[in-house]
This record gives structure tokens, C-alpha cells and sequence, in this order.
């Protein structure tokens, strides 16, 4: 007997991570569920056999509650407690409420009092004037829900972040055997359409698979070729299932922008997008240039080959999760030939920061790691608080000590513009400090950008060669593609760094240089395409 297999798995207990949100269980069960998850689909040995044998718990992070729900599982090949929450918290009904624009609670009652469960009965309702038969919808609540069921491409109320949308509509895409497209295809800091594009010459089952994933809790719209789903966050998801002698003009077509695709004119029929290209008589554009309008060569942009090393890394001496040693090791294994590990400084408060002492302390450690690693080189590096009145949270001689300065601003942000911009060019004025970092101090849906001068900046960087950073964290991308572009065209050059926190941070180096490859950077563009020898 087999049992399910890791992928099965990993995804019941998901759905159960989902559907304990919902039902407003605790964070950290939530949580577990999807580390188990993730731990599951990423043994290479079939964990449905550790179950049977009772060798489970030897994976690190399954406890015996855990084990409980994954014996279930292996046994049975359900978890009755999904059934259960289905029951209580009715996915479908919060994924369509978050699309209309109602809170889950609000929702769960509408459906209940009206007998909907689905899209196509709601609109039937709303056709029929029953809406305001349930308690407490008004005439305002109820042509608000009409709108929005009348135009339901309607964009998630708040863009997805980058690792959010990509492992949305990349795990989409790999059930499906598709191709992500949309916003994410484009590495846009925030998705608003997410599409995943299938090829298939015969109108197949692959709009029923898609509304059969446990990503898609509801079904806005659907023919033999297309179908919008909604998530349980109520994101929308365009499915397109393409011809294989089209593939290549509805992939374009799906990857957008809506703009950059209008003012391509009438699309020719081709199986992949290069062919397009070809047909329209135009060189290709990589989907990360695909914003406005846009019909000439593009420049050879950088590429995450391109990138010699991470200038931008925290260790436990600050706020993260690995030590100095493990990081090393790590951007070693990623092909990289040097790592600068930049910890916060002392004046950070919400964080343990670093003062001279402990920087030379952590200077030793430092050496010893190079010893095991050379010819990788870690480099003795600080993240440096700019403190209110433009000076260094650091003395000017423990600065000069060190290879790698670079400076941020983390208190303050709501700043005047010119306290802002008056503390930014006196850190780039320091002549130890070689980069600016997360210049605008934005994090996505949660903090806008601050009101620093960046032709200011930018001009005093040009003047000191100083660089700029764009600040692979997902909900930082800062700065943000279309200041990177005008960054490079006042000649400054771009650090794309990870601000990692831990071994696994270190891949959003993706995001950083995708930030940079959208504001047209080729590899001269960015500082760290370069050895150490070249800008130490
Ligand atoms: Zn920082
Ligand atoms: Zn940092």
C-alpha cells in the first residue's frame, strides 16, 4: 500500500493551515501546519511511509499533533476536521465576500439567509432584488455588491506581494502544467491580475481542474477556454487555455501590461512569444520591461547569473536567524565569491544593534569563517543608522575598519522632506559609507514611501560615488523599479542586495535583481555584478 504522496499531503495540510485561519485559529497552529507543509514537499522520501513505520516525528518541526493529522491522512487519505471547517467557515462564500468587498462574518450570514453558496446564485439573487431580504444590507451594501458582481475582474483591494503572487500562480501553473503569467510574470512589486496560461488544442478538462484546486475556492466566470477563480483572500485568477498555434500570443496577452499589449496593435497568431516578435517585426522584450508602450531594442539587462555576491546580510549578532559562519556557507553554495554581512547598529532599538566593541569582536569571527571558506570572502560590513541629525550611529574609526559601509535611515521616517533629505546627504557625504540602503523606507501596504529629495540623493551619490540599493525583501523593494531607472539614467550605480535575515532570505536576490532588470539595468549598472577587487 502507497498511501498519498508528499505533494498530496503537503497540500491537505494547507488547506487545513486555510481553512484554521478562517475559523480564527491560534498564529502559531496556522503557522505549523504550513511549515509542516513545506517540510513535507520538500523530502525527497515518501512521508507516508515515515508515518506507518512511526518514524515521523524524526523530521525536524512535526510534533504529535501533527503526527495525529498525518496518520489520519495516511490511513483514511481525508482529514475529517477540513470537512468540519468547510462546513463552519464556507471558503467559497469568504473568498467571494473578500472579492465584493464584505467581511468574511458578513458574508457566511448574507449566504446563509439568502441559500447562496455560489457566484451564480448570488447574481441570481441580486437579479432578483432579494439582497436586501437579509438584515442589515441597505440600499448602499446592496448596489455595492451589484457593481461589483457586475464587473468582476474586479483587482484584490490590496496588490499581492511578490513571494505571495509567485507561489500563488506558480503553484497554479505546475498543477496545471501552465505557464504564470500576469503581473507576477512581470515582477511588479505588487500583483493586481494574477493568470496562469495552459496550452491545449482541445477544449479539455483544464478549466475543471482549475476550479477543482484547493487554491480556488470559487468561480466567477467560466467558458471552454477561460475561467476566473477567486482564493480564499478573494485574489482573483485568470485561467487562459491557448492553442498550441496561439500559446505564444495569449501568453503575451495574459503576461500584459494592459497598456504596453494595447499599444502592441492587433496581435498575430504564434506559438510562443518570440515568434510574436518576430511577426510583428519587433526585437523581443523581456516581460519585466513590458510597462508602457515601448517598440525598440531593449538593453542586454542584468541577470541573477551576473551577480557576484550579497552586499547586504544580517547574522544573529543582530536580528537574524543564522550565524556568520552558516550565511557564509550559504551564499557560497549559491555561487557567489564574496557576502558582506552588514548588522544593525546600536540606535535601531527594536532590534540588538552593534557598538564598536562588538563589531571588532564580530570582526574575529569574520576571520575565522574566511579561513573555512577562502576563496569566498565574507566582508566586514555594517548596516549603519543615520541618526536624526545626519551623523553615524558609528565612531568615524571603527568605520574605516571596516570593508563594506553601508547607511539607513529606521527612525523617523514621517520626517520633513528636508530633515529627510538633509540626513541622507550627510550619510552619503561620509566618506566611508558606500551605499544608501532602502532609501525610501517604504514596506508595502503598511508604511508609503518617505519624502527624502531623490534627485538630491541621487546627484550627491553621482558627486561621491556612492550607491544605491534596491532592497530585495519582498515587502520592501526599495527603492522601487522606476526610481532604480532614474537612478541609473542621473549615473548612480544600484547594490541589489537581499537584506537577509536567514540562509533561505538569501534567495531574494531574485526579486532584487528582477527590480533592477524592470529599470532597465544592464550587469555595468549594478555594483555587485563586479569582483571585489574592482570597487573594494
Ligand atoms: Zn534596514
Ligand atoms: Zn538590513
Amino acid at each position: 500500500m502507497q498511501g498519498p504522496d508528499n505533494a498530496t499531503i503537503a497540500e491537505r495540510l494547507e488547506a487545513l493551515a486555510a481553512l484554521l485561519d478562517l475559523a480564527g485559529a491560534s498564529y502559531y497552529s496556522v503557522r505549523a501546519y504550513r511549515r509542516a507543509a513545506e517540510l513535507i514537499r520538500a523530502t525527497p522520501a515518501p512521508v507516508a511511509e515515515f508515518v506507518r513505520s512511526g518514524r515521523v516525528r524524526e523530521l525536524r518541526g512535526i510534533g504529535s499533533a501533527i503526527e495525529g493529522r498525518l496518520r489520519e491522512l495516511v490511513e483514511t487519505g481525508r482529514l475529517a476536521e477540513i470537512d468540519e471547517l468547510q462546513r463552519e467557515v464556507q471558503p467559497e462564500l469568504v473568498g467571494l465576500g473578500r472579492l465584493v468587498g464584505l467581511a468574511p462574518a458578513r458574508m457566511v450570514e448574507l449566504g446563509r439567509a439568502l441559500g447562496v453558496s455560489s457566484v451564480e446564485e448570488l447574481r441570481t439573487a441580486a437579479a432578483a432584488g432579494r439582497l436586501r431580504e437579509a438584515r442589515g444590507i441597505g440600499p448602499q451594501t446592496e448596489a455595492k455588491i451589484r457593481a461589483a458582481l457586475e464587473r468582476p475582474r474586479t483587482a484584490p483591494r490590496r496588490g499581492l506581494q511578490l513571494t505571495r503572487a509567485w507561489e500563488l500562480v506558480g503553484s497554479i501553473a505546475e498543477k496545471l502544467g501552465g505557464e504564470p503569467a500576469g503581473d507576477p510574470r512581470r515582477w511588479c512589486d505588487t500583483s493586481h491580475r494574477l493568470a496562469v496560461v495552459v496550452r491545449s488544442d482541445a477544449a479539455d478538462d483544464s478549466v475543471t481542474r482549475f476550479a477543482d484546486l484547493p487554491e480556488i475556492v470559487s468561480i466567477v466566470e467560466r467558458d471552454e477556454r477561460s475561467a476566473l477563480g477567486v482564493t480564499v483572500e478573494g485574489v482573483p485568477v485568470e485561467l487562459v487555455v491557448a492553442p498550441a498555434a496561439r500559446y505564444g500570443t495569449e501568453l503575451l496577452r495574459a503576461t500584459g501590461s494592459e497598456r504596453y499589449v494595447a499599444a502592441l496593435g492587433e496581435l498575430p497568431d504564434a506559438p510562443d512569444e518570440e515568434a510574436v516578435y518576430v511577426a510583428l517585426g519587433l526585437p523581443y522584450l523581456p516581460p519585466e520591461l513590458r510597462e508602457g508602450p515601448f517598440r525598440g531594442a531593449p538593453p542586454a539587462l542584468v541577470e541573477l547569473a551576473d551577480v557576484r555576491g550579497d552586499l547586504h546580510a544580517h547574522t544573529t549578532w543582530s536580528d537574524g536567524k543564522a550565524s556568520v559562519l552558516e550565511m557564509g556557507e550559504a551564499a557560497r553554495a549559491l555561487g557567489y565569491e564574496y557576502l558582506a554581512i552588514c548588522d544593525h547598529t546600536r540606535s535601531v532599538r527594536v532590534v540588538p544593534g552593534l557598538d564598536a566593541d562588538d563589531l571588532r569582536r564580530q570582526g574575529e569571527e569574520i576571520a575565522k569563517a574566511n579561513e573555512l571558506l577562502a576563496p569566498f570572502r565574507i566582508l566586514r560590513g555594517t548596516e549603519c543608522d543615520i541618526l536624526a541629525d545626519g551623523t553615524l550611529d558609528l565612531p568615524d574609526d571603527v568605520l574605516a575598519e571596516l570593508d563594506w559601509v553601508q547607511a539607513s535611515v529606521h527612525a523617523g521616517q514621517r520626517q520633513s522632506r528636508d530633515q529627510l533629505t538633509k540626513r541622507a546627504l550627510a550619510a552619503i557625504e561620509h566618506p566611508a559609507v558606500r551605499s544608501l540602503s532602502h532609501p525610501q523606507g517604504r514596506i508595502i501596504n503598511h508604511r508609503p514611501p518617505n519624502a527624502v529629495d531623490l534627485e538630491a540623493v541621487f546627484a550627491a551619490c553621482l558627486a561621491t560615488g556612492t550607491a544605491v540599493e534596491t532592497n530585495g525583501l519582498p515587502d520592501r523593494i526599495d527603492l522601487s523599479a522606476e526610481l532604480v531607472h532614474d537612478a541609473i539614467r542621473a549615473g548612480v550605480r544600484i547594490t541589489c542586495s537581499t537584506d537577509a535575515h536567514s540562509v533561505r532570505g538569501l534567495r531574494n536576490m531574485r526579486l532584487s535583481v528582477a527590480t533592477a532588470r524592470r529599470g532597465w539595468c544592464t550587469a555595468a549598472d549594478v555594483l555587485n555584478t563586479r569582483s571585489l577587487e574592482e570597487f573594494l
